[in-house]
């Protein structure tokens, strides 16, 4: 017998799939709705702009929100909120559902890093009468959008001592800033015959750290002592102390609204912490659930899902595994019956670089959260691949609750590609399936993306809970 459900004859309409723009679809009210969200959003973005102040930030939100640290030791009722901080670089957070882990867990897996450049171990030199600091990009950046912008300075410092200080500078009104250099037009003509992708060098993202001597005395390094000078009198610490440390620079510009309409956010980092944020208030605000609602935050997604804090490492399924022996389940049996959204940024459709798209494939900026049956490159090498059974459900979980959704791929066949942390959740062997905003000049000192497509990710994180 075949399985297929046999309706009324459809309209012609109803024959055709309706791509339209959530303007068109949604009520002026559900529209209000966005907008508001959106003001909660750019607060965030504000306050947390790399993965140390993203876990800081969801720390405080939960235990507002009445969750409490989880201890593998403890009985835990429906409707019991707890997180995991690993590290204080990444972090799970679960609302413990009616049927606990027993039917498998449902799972919004978004990530905190973003692209940026840290600072190398022995960072300062001088040079011809300035201050400067060697640096290592993270990510995949296009270094050129990296020179000439305000960047802060943020990160932790571990002293001789063992004491630790977190700093960030740049960002509050009075601050200093730091800057990457680029040589002038008028002197640019060697450079300006160069490949976009050679003519900036790792080597020459050098930050501006200062210009003035120590002393009036002629002596070598007067310039780079002169700023260890000013770091030991403000934090106490002496060069060999950047060696024990992490320290990041990201653009200082804050979240703004962008375009006439403001219907738009520009900001830095909305690759990932625009499906972060939304994941977070969806727990947040969610019914107690049938199935444990988890929300995990992982770090290092943008260097391959690397180290003890990016997905690539067992954290989130040892999680899971003590959630399955407080119910007295094989965690094995959990983790198969698991359901999760990898909750990451997608490519939104830029006509002014049209060539790179194909447009009746693609994500448009205002569509809602896009859905992306596949990622990898070439041939979906290096991806995860949702199956049509889940892809199904999940479309028609959407479509039930009125969630504003969309469906694309990254950009034209062997233009390039991306991956994911759904590959990392896809081998605990659950089903998984990207979704997530998508986003004009992904990976640029500043993105920018669409307040109905933010909103439309909280209501579809939050209906995946509380199916
Ligand atoms: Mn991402
Ligand atoms: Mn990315």
């Amino acid at each position: 017998m075949a399985k297929n459900t046999k309706t009324a004859k459809p309209t012609d309409k109803e024959l055709l799939l309706e791509r339209r723009n959530g303007f068109l679809r949604l009520s002026d009210a559900e529209v209000k709705k966005a907008f508001k969200f959106a003001e909660g959003y750019k607060a965030f973005l504000n306050a947390a702009k790399t993965e140390r102040e993203s876990v800081t930030f969801t720390i405080e939100k939960a235990k507002a929100a009445g969750f409490t640290e989880f201890s593998p030791k403890k009985k835990y009722q429906a409707g019991d909120k707890v997180y995991y901080n690993n590290r204080n670089k990444s972090i799970c957070l679960a609302v413990i559902g009616k049927n606990g882990s027993r039917d498998g867990v449902r799972i919004s897996a978004a990530h905190i890093d973003s692209p940026r450049i840290d600072l190398k171990p022995i960072p300062l030199y001088e040079a011809n009468e300035q201050a400067l600091l060697k640096t290592h990009y993270y990510g995949g950046v296009k270094k050129y959008q990296w020179t000439t912008i305000p960047l802060s300075m943020h990160g932790k410092i571990v002293r001789a001592d063992g004491s630790e200080l977190e700093i960030c500078i740049g960002e509050q009104p009075g601050e200093p800033q730091f800057c990457i250099s680029d040589i002038l037009p008028h002197l640019g003509k060697d450079q300006m015959v160069k490949k976009l992708g050679e003519a900036f060098t790792g080597e020459d993202l050098n930050v501006i750290a200062g210009s003035m001597p120590a002393s009036k005395e002629k002596a070598e390094n007067t310039y780079k002592l002169n700023v260890l000078r000013l770091l030991n009198d403000k934090y106490g610490i002496v060069e060999e102390d950047l060696i024990s440390a992490e320290i990041e620079l990201v653009p200082a510009f804050r979240a703004e609204d962008v375009g006439f309409d403001r219907s738009l956010i520009g900001a830095y980092g909305h690759d990932d912490r625009v499906c972060a944020y939304p994941s977070l208030e969806a727990i947040f605000n969610c019914k107690t659930p049938k199935s444990t609602a988890i929300v995990v935050l992982a770090d290092k997604e943008e260097i391959g899902s690397y180290g003890n804090t990016g997905l690539g490492a067992d954290y989130l399924r040892f999680f899971i595994e003590d959630l399955a022996a407080i119910d007295g389940v094989p965690a094995r049996h959990v983790l198969t019956k698991t359901k999760c959204l990898s909750a990451d940024v997608t490519a939104a459709y830029d006509p002014t670089y049209a060539a790179a798209y194909e447009a009746g494939n693609s994500c448009f900026i205002n569509h809602g959260i896009g859905m992306s049956k596949y990622s990898g490159g070439r041939g979906k090498s290096g991806g995860n691949d949702a199956s049509a059974e889940f892809i199904g459900e999940i479309r028609n979980l959407f479509n039930k609750h009125d969630v504003l959704w969309q469906i694309g791929e990254l950009g034209k066949v062997d233009q390039g590609g991306g991956g994911t942390v759904a590959t990392e959740v896809a081998v605990m062997n659950m089903d998984v399936v990207d979704v997530g905003v998508p986003v004009l000049s992904m990976h640029a000192p500043w993105e920018v993306v669409s307040k109905l497509d933010v909103y439309s990710t909280y209501k579809a994180v939050k209906v995946f809970f509380e199916e």
